[in-house]
């Protein structure tokens, strides 16, 4: 079979609160994880060809890529979707024939634009028979669809992943998979039909080789289980640590610290909490979706309901076997009460969550919800899940909620811009720091690395940080009651640092959005005579932006030259605004900011030539 150069492509993760990436300008690392599924891919090609892997989010896919490769794959979760288009634009105009896997293409292949090839399921069904025949025809790629959805494989067929083809110093984490699928029935959750209902675990001696293929390739430091669920099937899983994973740490003294997401039924089973903390699991991320029983019903997350143990306790009880728990929440739902965004924050916060990641339901395909929303009529068809464009706080829903739009989009920000105060996150770390039972089996290794990079964090948070004062009494208050933890504090901080400040550019580009939209309509009303409206409602508004611009508004005898004044006053500040927006967050404002400009324009053009204004009604 002949040789060909084979491009894997990882598009770029977008801003979002999952990718860390003010921690990561910290730690000093591009990216939180690489891209496992490619590399496992790598590991299924056969040796004759020649494999060059770029993963966007630690260096750019270069021209001269493109035309090395016979042939481009990639791999991608929705969060990619603007990427991956881009991706494939730029494959198609360098006439590389691009093959498509991953969440993001199996679930909306339908609704991806560009000339590709599109696989849908499990690539252990012959993805490599569809990139070999890709490559053996290249002139006949145009759009097509392959679809091996629906059929799981032992896991037994999974290959190695490839660690040779990326710099272990380009990321935090590492990553290795123990199993696949869910056996719940969360209604918004799309993994059981992606991987199955049943939990497949890779056998024992698969799981030491991967463990083993990490460590010979250089790897020590923090590693993700990146399973859906560790413990969809608690029996196999508590065996293989037990008897493999518990002494391989040992007999290496824990290179390795795991972290893993697990649903919280783990909470009632002592011996398997025993073993993941014995095999060196020190956090774990639990969907605990809502502190609403009736709203935990309306999900199908009976997990979190099960047994007469309430919630907090649960969470308590992770936290005295040594584990730090983040935790994922969903608000919006038909049972969500009013009060809903006061209980997120009162039960965040009591139960000591630090990372506590809280979303707006979003209907995915291929799930009960999307069913159920559909039959309803309540579905909101043809959205683009593109983070560039909707922003950490989206405007654009996936369903028709029962309340207003806007009162549910101001209670998932009153939660985010509460939870992700500087004052609160510390008051969150401290309680999950005192709450915690016993310290993790093995600490991270301290070498030159980590020093600069508690060099960047003192610098970056404590001194040039807008947030100084709460740092340091968090620290100072670390050190007086448990100065054994003060590595980890500065590690959560670090991490907070991430939460803190994408809240608050998110919450600026929402402000930005809300002014652009709002303050056209009153300028023109102020032009067509409605002065006193126009100050009133400016004084109304909650803004910050909006009062800041009201101080600076002049109030001259002649009108032209207010209106020229005022115009200019809402024009800086705009620009003063975006100019304060860090890279990613521009973007996601700068179609309205050019918007907002030519309005500004069309406004003076259309009164400022046509003599005085008229007189307010
Ligand atoms: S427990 Fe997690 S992975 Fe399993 S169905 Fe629920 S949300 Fe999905």
């Amino acid at each position: 079979m002949d040789m060909a150069n084979i491009l894997l492509v990882y598009p770029k993760n977008p801003v979002t609160f999952w990718s860390f990436d003010e921690a990561l300008k910290i730690s000093g690392r591009m990216s939180a994880f690489p891209p496992l599924g490619l590399l496992t891919i790598a590991g299924m090609i056969p040796d004759h060809h020649a494999l060059r892997l770029v993963d966007m989010n630690v260096a750019p896919l270069r021209d001269e890529d493109l035309s090395w490769a016979d042939i481009a794959l990639t791999s991608s979760m929705i969060i990619h979707w603007s990427s991956l288009e881009q991706v494939i634009a730029r494959c198609n105009r360098a006439g590389v024939p691009v093959l498509n896997g991953g969440p993001l293409p199996t679930q909306y292949y339908e609704d991806l634009s560009g000339e590709a090839g599109f696989y849908l399921g499990e690539a252990e069904n012959g993805f490599l028979d569809v990139m070999e025949r890709m490559i053996s025809d290249p002139g006949s790629v145009k759009r097509e669809v392959v679809d091996r959805r629906g059929q799981f494989q032992d896991l037994a067929e999974t290959p190695l992943p490839r660690w040779d083809l990326i710099d272990f110093n380009c990321y935090q984490n590492m990553v290795v998979q123990m199993t696949r699928g869910c056996p719940e029935s969360c209604t918004f959750c799309n993994i059981p039909f992606l991987y199955g209902k049943t939990t497949r675990i890779k056998s024992k001696s698969r799981m030491v080789q991967e463990l083993d293929a990490l460590y010979e390739a250089g790897w020590r430091g923090t590693v993700m289980a990146v399973d859906d669920n560790l413990v969809g099937n608690r029996e196999a899983i508590r065996v293989a640590l037990e008897e493999e994973v518990i002494p391989w740490q040992e007999e290496r003294k824990y290179p390795f610290q795991f972290f893993t997401q697990a649903s919280i039924r783990v909470s009632d089973d002592p011996a398997l909490l025993e073993a993941m903390h014995r095999a060196g699991f020190d956090e774990v991320f639990v969907g605990i979706e809502s502190p609403v029983e009736e709203s935990l019903k309306f999900m199908g997350a009976q997990k979190n309901l099960q047994g007469n143990t309430p919630l907090l306790e649960k969470v308590r009880v992770l936290q005295r076997y040594g584990f730090e728990v983040m935790a994922g929440f969903i608000m919006g739902l038909d049972t969500d009460p009013d009060d809903i965004a006061d209980r997120m924050i009162a039960f965040i916060q009591g139960a000591g969550i630090p990372v506590a990641m809280v979303g707006i339901l979003s209907v995915l395909r291929d799930t009960p919800d999307y069913k159920r929303f559909s039959r309803l009529g309540r579905l909101v068809t043809g959205m683009k899940y593109s983070y560039t464009n909707q922003g950490v706080f989206s405007r654009q829903l996936s369903y028709v909620p029962l309340i207003a739009p806007d009162t549910l989009l101001e209670r998932h920000r009153k939660v985010l811009e509460t939870i992700n105060s500087p004052r609160m996150f510390f008051e969150r770390c401290l309680t999950s720091l005192e709450n915690r039972g016993r310290p993790p089996r093995q600490k991270p290794p301290v070498g030159m690395a980590e020093i600069k990079a508690a060099f960047r964090a003192f610098w970056g948070q404590g001194i040039a940080g807008s947030y100084r004062r709460e740092y340091w009494s968090f620290l100072t208050r670390v050190m007086l009651r448990q100065p054994g933890s003060f590595a980890d504090a500065v590690s959560l901080a670090a991490q907070g640092h991430h939460l803190i400040l994408t809240t608050q550019q998110a919450l600026r580009v929402d402000e930005m959005k809300t002014f652009f939209s709002e303050a056209v309509d009153r300028l023109e009303q102020y032009c067509q005579g409605y002065r006193e409206a126009f100050h009133r409602n400016v004084e109304g508004y909650a803004s910050q932006l909006m009062r800041a611009i009201h101080g600076r508004f002049a109030h001259y005898q002649d009108e032209q030259k207010t209106l020229q004044h005022n115009a200019e006053v809402l024009l800086r500040t705009a620009q003063e605004q975006y100019a304060a927006l860090k890279g990613e967050f521009r973007q996601q404002v700068h179609e309205h900011l050019e918007k907002f400009q030519r309005e500004i324009e069309r406004i003076l053009a259309t009164y400022g030539d046509a003599g005085p204004l008229p007189q307010p009604a």
